[in-house]
């Protein structure tokens, strides 16, 4: 059998795997649930209170006892001596016996001797003269005297029983949740004030090389603005970190040293640096990588970002090591290896156990060539309905075409593409309705 891989390189998958051995989650502290946006469960968090705490009316209208409505019709209703009324927050001072009922609001709780309420619209309400009001219309006026029930309700109808929705208890968000907008008010809701959480990892980014510009700076006669700064670091604060600015470095063994040095020293737990991975006269990444730390292995077989370099640094005070990405400098080898290698560790450092992109199945819309032994990451686009939603063809499969130009430096197909499609190691050519799998991204 033929390695799918060229001669060489690393696969995908083992590449990914040793990268993921290193990965220990980092720290967590405890946030208060309302600012917990975001943030990933580090504790199983569990109930406070049942929810509904005590049995509760889930409708405006009248506590009853469901056996004194056995005989109700529209024509003939039966009448209730009304003998109080339970707003919501209320505490029930009453109990409802043979006869009669008590006026309540949605939300209060349920008082003794209830077992259903009557929503307001199955009712008339009677004056003390026994003049009707009329029918089911609201339960906003004065307490009426009686009512008359036009209908049989249920034993337990427009009841909430207590504990429901949730026991005392119960788990709410095990570790690795993330807290969503639901997961808040799910935690608030059960009574819980704050959770414990991950720490965002803290990961700094180095873009490296002579001509690489920061904002601003005159370009010279051989400058290009940074791309993959700014980009490297978008893409850690997308992924759950909290990137931290290491700057431009020269193509300057000393120059990357230092300001790795400085990410080291604010406490990085993993580093990127782009550019100067490869085997240029200029390429210093590796020697730096190997004098921080050491390098576990360079090289995976995909396309694009072929020199990508993966090691981990020592801790200056002990602990998990930090982790050290090389990423190839070219724009899209950059961003495509951080979505294959980097992004699923920042979510473990920080974490979470959903680690990848949700795969899907796609079609291409025109045929693609590419290296052979390398799992090529192909910039598509899907071809979308007016309303946004991506066309798919009668099998269910995503329709593509590729966004521009496939090179690694193409930063105008980058940014136009909503996915990745996956075509095989073993695959030279693939004609156009071919099938691929693929990654959807970020805002797609
Ligand atoms: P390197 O990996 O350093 O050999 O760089 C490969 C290509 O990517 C060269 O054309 C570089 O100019 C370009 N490149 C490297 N770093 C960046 C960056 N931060 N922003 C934009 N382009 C870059
Ligand atoms: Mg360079």
């Amino acid at each position: 059998m033929t390695a799918p891989v060229a001669p060489g390189l690393l696969g995908v998958e083992a590449a990914l795997e040793a990268i993921l051995a290193d990965v220990v989650p980092v720290g967590t502290e405890r946030v208060a649930t309302p600012v917990a946006l975001g943030r990933i469960v580090a504790e199983t968090v569990t109930a406070r209170v049942s929810l509904p705490p005590w049995p509760n009316s889930a409708m405006d209208g009248y506590a009853v006892r469901a056996a004194d409505t056995a005989l109700a019709t529209v024509a003939k209703p039966v009448e209730l001596r009304v003998i109080g009324d339970i707003a919501a927050g209320a505490a029930p001072r009453v109990t409802v016996v043979p006869g009669t009922a008590v006026r309540i609001a949605t939300g209060a709780r349920l008082p003794d001797g209830a077992d259903a309420v009557v929503p307001v619209e199955l009712t008339t309400p009677l004056d003390a003269s026994g003049r009707p009001g009329s029918r089911g219309r609201d339960a906003t006026g004065p307490l009426p005297a009686a009512c008359l029930v036009h209908d049989i309700v249920p034993v337990a109808g427009s009841i909430r029983e207590a504990a429901s929705d949730l026991h005392a208890g119960a788990t709410l968000l095990p570790p690795g949740s993330v807290m969503t907008a639901a997961a808040i008010a799910l935690a608030a809701g059960a009574g819980v004030d704050a959770l414990r959480v991950h720490l965002r990892p803290r990961v700094g980014v180095l873009a490296t090389g002579d001509e690489i510009r920061g904002p601003g700076q005159p370009l010279g006669p051989s400058g290009i603005p940074d791309a993959n700064g700014p980009g490297l670091r978008a893409q850690v604060a997308a992924a759950g970190g909290e990137p931290i600015d290491l700057g431009i470095a020269a193509d300057d063994l000393a120059d990357v040293l230092k300001r790795l040095r400085g990410g080291i020293e604010v406490g990085a737990d993993a580093l990127i640096i782009s550019g100067g991975v490869s085997v240029g006269p200029y390429d210093v990444v590796k020697t730096a990588m190997e004098t921080i730390g050491r390098v576990d292995l360079w090289r995976v077989a995909v396309q694009p970002g072929k020199p990508f370099a993966f090691g981990v640094a020592q801790r200056p005070d002990g602990g998990a090591p930090i982790l050290v990405f090389g990423l190839p400098g070219n724009p899209v080898s950059s961003a495509v290896t951080f979505e294959l290698f980097v992004r699923p560790a920042i979510r473990r450092l920080a974490g979470r156990l959903d680690l990848l992109r949700p795969a899907d199945r796609a079609v291409l819309g025109e045929p693609v060539t590419k290296g052979h032994g390398r799992r090529a990451f192909l910039r598509v686009q899907a071809e979308r309905a007016p309303d946004g939603a991506p066309l798919r063809d009668d099998r269910g499969l995503v329709r593509v075409r590729l966004a521009g130009g496939q090179g690694s430096h193409v930063l105008s197909g980058l940014a136009a593409a909503d996915a990745l499609a996956i075509v095989p190691e073993t695959v030279d050519s693939l004609p156009a309705g071919a099938e691929v799998a693929l990654w959807w991204l970020d805002g797609a």
